[in-house]
């Protein structure tokens, strides 16, 4: 997160999008504690993904992500050894 001194553009950025919010200067408080509540969402949402990548695995014969603890691939039922 940036906040540019001049005045009125707050970036925020992740891995794959961004968005540019412009505020008057007056407002930089109130943009800051915007900012702060994004950040925080940003983040929840990237440790729920993190968590969901940690319980899923790649099937070897379709390649669709999966339950980590399937037997059976739901999308081509490929069995995994028990
Ligand atoms: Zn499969």
């Amino acid at each position: 997160m940036t906040l540019d001194k001049r005045g009125l553009f707050l970036l925020l950025q992740g891995d794959s999008w961004g968005v540019v919010i412009s505020c008057p200067p007056d407002d930089e408080l109130r943009v800051r504690k915007f900012a702060a509540a994004v950040e925080g969402a940003v983040s929840a949402v990237r440790a729920k993904h993190a968590d969901v990548e940690a319980k899923t695995k790649i099937c070897p014969d379709c390649a669709e992500t999966i339950r980590a603890a399937a037997h059976v691939c739901r999308y081509c039922g490929y069995r995994y050894e028990a």
